[in-house]
């Protein structure tokens, strides 16, 4: 029956950044679908690892830890506002470190014990702006357009060893990242204005999306971004 290719019963899925905001969400839905969810934070977590200074030894040790790690979903993520005639050296490299080379070296650790065990999962986390360039957020944009070459390029070496790798770009989602820009009337304004379905998204609004791409249903899409935005890259 199509509806059981999207449990996911029996999975271990790994979630980085899941406290709070869109990783909160996704791994509510995750265990909602019937996965064994494991949060990796820096605090309070169940695999304690700060991305923004573990490395890639202490990511791979946060990882190997784990006696399986079926699903990956790359959550975690920062943004830093900024003109790029001003933006500090840290604003940068911060949000590289984070968002993409974290990226990279979880989905290579993940990736190692799934293709060691014939299959796998991955979701990373896209955005709009890996696709359009943003208003002062270079190192985010150049970061979340990093991701989306990513999800491409280990979709090409691993869709043949059971291993899909996608991502999903939210549209303007309700979280603390975008608190900001909720918060400047005229910002607010015009990104509502924009978006076809007249509202924000919801960490809830991306579940769907999730489970399919982490599901048996999803077993012949890969490498694909997929946006889940209310219609924002369509206008
Ligand atoms: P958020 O509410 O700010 O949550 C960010 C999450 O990332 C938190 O769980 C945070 O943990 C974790 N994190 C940050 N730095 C970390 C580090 N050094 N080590 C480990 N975990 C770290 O943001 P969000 O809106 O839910 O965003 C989640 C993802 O969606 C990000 O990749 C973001 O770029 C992406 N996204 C968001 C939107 C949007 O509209 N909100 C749109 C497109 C894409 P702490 O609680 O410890 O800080």
């Amino acid at each position: 029956m199509i509806l059981d290719a999207f449990r996911l019963d029996g999975r271990v899925a790994l979630v980085t950044g899941g406290n709070r905001g869109i990783g909160r969400g996704f791994a509510t839905a995750l265990a909602e679908a019937g996965a064994e969810v494991v949060l990796l934070g820096r605090t309070g977590a169940d695999v304690e690892c700060d991305l923004a200074t573990a490395g890639p030894a202490g990511i791979a040790a946060a990882v190997e830890s784990l006696d399986r790690v079926d699903i990956l979903v790359n959550n975690a993520g920062i943004i830093r506002r900024s003109p790029s005639a001003e933006m500090s050296g840290p604003d940068w490299d911060d949000v590289l470190t984070v968002n993409l080379d974290a990226v990279f070296h979880l989905c290579q650790a993940a990736g190692r014990k799934m293709l060691a065990a014939g299959g796998g999962r991955i979701v990373n986390v896209a955005s709009m702006l890996s696709f359009q360039g943003g208003v002062g957020v270079a190192s985010y944009a150049a970061s979340k357009h990093a991701v989306a070459g990513l999800t491409k390029a280990l979709a090409n070496e691993w869709a043949g060893r059971g291993v899909n790798v996608n991502a999903i770009a939210p549209g303007y989602i309700e979280t603390d990242n975008t608190a900001p820009l909720r918060a400047d009337p005229a910002r607010f304004a015009a990104i509502s204005d924009r978006i076809p379905a007249g509202r924000w998204g919801t960490p809830e609004d991306l579940a769907g999306a999730l489970v399919f791409l982490c599901s048996d249903a999803a077993a012949y899409v890969h490498g694909t971004v997929l946006a889940v935005d209310g219609g924002w890259l369509a206008r």
